[in-house]
């Protein structure tokens, strides 16, 4: 019988679909090669647009795509499940049960929140990395509405309506962005106006500017078009602890608060190896030029997992940045498996785009920069068509026209 190539894939978020889709198209028709995905979930996360699903924007269906649709029955081996333990020497990875063996190996598992271990942070933040945060964050702001409005005292209901961000990279202010046109547009439709203009919405970062990563006229930007939705921006203000009702800043200030939703920052996701590898101070896989493990070179990592350096200084974690990575490990692979030179790596952002509520949106590409509703058309148009299926992308369109001329869906799940 034929002897298989056999290629795994840990991950199943843009890195991880993107080199699957890449490995098929450079391997088409070849029968040698027998491909393999291990995800966590069965379906696709499309990250960008989370925080309008927290905020009653968008339907969480409608940002997932299941794994089986993307690939079919093409997808012959799809282990659903966590990879646990990776084996370099005998080229297998543990997936519940199951041991799973390989020759190339892709490693894409994405990160998690990095609380930075601020006391009690872990504990009682609300975070959004899934789709199951996304639904928690719509239905708690909505719970505290109806708890909310049953209350006659303003002071306790300032208490029980005050929402805190944490992170003011572009998470975080897409998010409060959002979250004030929740407040606007639904809230006020449905609860009495005492009510509504109790809540109030802060924004914590710990730097001296929102969203360090763009250009300073973007930056300023933000904070302007935040500023005048009415939501309190906390410059240079680390969180110190948090509590069930309360978090503590690093001046000492103390805010009363229900709710605290930490996007204050990412860490690599936690894979076990049998072996000591050579990982970053911050725990991502560094890799060479080629996107491998320099003492494995049959394993390549890439995303928020990867440590990639570009003119000596780290790649930000965005979709775009793993599924450009994704892309040249395909080509590499296939250059490995034909005894051809593998290339190097080299990123070049398309640009990148930020939405600060219905009608703005800012952006940058190269060294230009613009905002205002076109900008927001531009962005809302680059998401949908990065969304993978037709029909998803026809159903946050609806979505979308839906909230222009009516309420959110505030039903909580
Ligand atoms: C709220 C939010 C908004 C964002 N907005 C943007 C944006 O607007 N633009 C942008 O470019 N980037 C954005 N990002 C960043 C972007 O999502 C990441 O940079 C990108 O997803 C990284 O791709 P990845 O393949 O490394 O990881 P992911 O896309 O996160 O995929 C990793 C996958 O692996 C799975 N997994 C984890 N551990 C294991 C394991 N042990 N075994 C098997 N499977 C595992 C996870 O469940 C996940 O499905 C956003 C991120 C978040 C959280």
């Amino acid at each position: 019988m034929l002897k298989k190539t056999k290629i795994l894939i840990i991950g199943n978020g843009f890195g991880g679909i993107t080199a699957l889709k890449n490995l098929r198209k450079v391997f088409r028709g070849d029968k040698t090669i027998e491909f393999s995905l291990i995800g966590e979930k069965n379906y696709f996360l499309f990250t960008p647009l989370l925080h309008e699903v927290a905020t009653g924007g968008i339907n969480p269906m409608n940002i997932v795509e299941p794994i089986r649709k993307i690939f079919g029955h093409c997808l012959k081996n799809f282990y659903l499940g966590k990879a646990e333990k990776i084996n370099f020497k005998d080229k297998t990875v543990q997936v519940n049960e199951i041991v799973v063996s390989y020759d190339y190996l892709v490693i894409a598992p994405g990160a998690e929140t990095n609380f930075f271990g601020t006391p009690g942070a872990k504990e009682n933040c609300f975070t959004l990395k899934s789709i199951e945060d996304a639904i928690k964050i719509k239905s708690h702001a909505t719970m505290q509405m109806e708890h909310a409005s049953l209350v006659q005292d303003s002071i306790k209901r300032k208490e029980i309506l005050k929402f805190v961000v944490v992170g003011g990279g572009p998470t975080g202010v897409e998010l409060v962005a959002e979250m004030e046109e929740l407040v606007r547009e639904t809230f006020s439709h449905y609860y009495r106006k005492e009510v509504v203009d109790d809540v109030s919405i802060v924004l914590v970062q710990r730097g001296g500017e929102l969203v360090p990563q763009f250009g300073a006229k973007i930056r300023k930007k933000s904070l302007q078009v935040l500023q005048e939705k009415g939501i309190e921006v906390m410059l240079d203000s680390a969180v110190k602890e948090v509590g069930a009702s309360y978090v503590i800043i690093n001046d000492n200030t103390k805010i009363a608060t229900d709710t605290v939703i930490w996007v204050g920052g990412i860490k690599p996701a936690s894979l076990d190896f049998t072996e000591p590898v050579n990982l970053s101070p911050d725990g991502k896989l560094i890799v060479n030029e080629h996107l491998q493990l320099e003492n494995h070179k049959e394993v390549f990592a890439i995303g928020d997992m990867a440590l990639f350096k570009d003119k000596d200084s780290a790649l930000p974690a965005l979709a775009q940045v793993a599924e450009k990575e994704a892309k040249m490990v395909a080509r590499n692979i296939k250059s490995l498996i034909d005894g051809t030179s593998l290339q190097s790596f080299s990123y070049h952002s398309s640009g990148n785009l930020m939405s600060l509520g219905q009608w703005m949106a800012v952006g940058e590409i190269g060294n230009f920069s613009f905002s205002g509703h076109l900008a927001w058309w531009f962005w809302r148009t680059v998401y949908l068509s990065k969304l993978i299926s037709l029909r998803k992308k026809v159903r946050v369109a609806v979505d979308w026209t839906m909230n222009i001329f009516s309420p959110r869906d505030i039903s909580r799940l």
